[in-house]
């Protein structure tokens, strides 16, 4: 009790708490390090048939640590992070321009597989979207399609340790064939990263994945990304300066669908350089 009571209040905390825990290097060890570089875009532009949403993006994004994408409703960020897997393809109308590259190869060269990408590259979206299938199916779900288990003894071992790492394991062991529907909001959320997880990416985008969650059930998906960023390059979008504060080690702020400051989260939070992220942090803008 004592420890839920921690983390809601740890949710609730102030801007200029969250602001000490961006300056405190223990609170992110990992902006001491530096990560090679996993993913590079640049000059990246998209269109919505006539409207430009974003307008030149180039950034670094490093291998196992949290980048956020900070910036206000509009602004671009969900956009920016669609091109990353490529699931702006799907929008009717969007065009995408400028190169990404994950780990050096053109993610959107013609003869690249999307469906090996999007593998690669996995999504957690805002809203907890599990399959109207069992807890295991939904997890099963990818490394089937993918044939990445030779037989049943393999695909247990994919679903129990994908479960595990998403840190719901021991809340679902006992009703594995129950609808993934049924459980808690936070559970189907970790359920999705489970899913996502079975199919062996190296980048998770998360896109607001804590938006329709409580404080609480925020607090522990808030911990199971700290805990993931030792394995994964994670990509988070939040509209909480707070979130992005207690999570990423690097922070990229967006504006109007301009990328305007990235760089350390501690330097993005304490000493921005631009005016516009200055707003932005301050309250000002937004
Ligand atoms: P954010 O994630 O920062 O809230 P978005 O990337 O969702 O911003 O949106 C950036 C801009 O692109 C907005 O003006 C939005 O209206 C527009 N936009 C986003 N998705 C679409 C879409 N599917 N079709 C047309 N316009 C879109």
């Amino acid at each position: 009790m004592d420890m839920l009571a921690g983390k809601v209040k740890m949710t609730t905390q102030t801007l200029d708490a969250a602001m000490d825990a961006a300056m405190n290097p223990a609170a992110n060890p990992a902006a001491l390090i530096e990560h090679p570089i996993r993913l590079t875009a640049r000059d990246v532009t998209v269109h919505y048939g006539a409207k430009q949403a974003l307008h030149g993006i180039s950034i670094d994004i490093p291998d196992r640590a949290v980048t956020a994408f900070i910036g206000p409703s509009g602004c671009g960020k969900s956009t920016f992070l669609r091109c990353i897997n490529r699931m702006n393809d799907t929008i009717e109308g969007a065009k995408v321009g400028g190169r990404i590259e994950l780990d050096g190869e053109d993610i959107y060269a013609p003869d690249l597989d999307v469906v090996e990408l999007r593998a690669r590259v996995g999504m957690v979206f805002q809203k907890p979207n599990p399959f109207p299938k069992s807890i295991y199916d939904n997890v099963a779900y990818g490394p089937r399609i993918h044939g990445l288990a030779r037989n049943k003894t393999d695909l247990d071992e994919i679903v129990v340790n994908s479960l595990r790492k998403a840190g719901l394991f021991e809340e679902v062991k006992d009703r594995l064939a129950e609808p993934g529907t049924g459980l808690s909001g936070g559970q189907q959320q970790r359920l999705c990263i489970a899913r996502a997880i079975a199919v062996g990416p190296e980048v998770i985008l998360m896109d607001e994945p804590c938006s329709a969650l409580d404080p609480i059930a925020t607090a522990i998906i808030e911990e199971l990304i700290d805990e993931l960023r030792t394995n994964y390059t994670i990509v988070i979008v939040t509209h909480s300066m707070q979130q992005a504060a207690r999570v990423s080690q690097k922070t990229a702020f967006f504006h109007l669908g301009n990328l305007i400051e990235k760089g350390d989260t501690e330097d993005i939070f304490t000493n921005p350089v631009n005016k516009q992220t200055q707003d932005y942090i301050m309250g000002r803008i937004g």
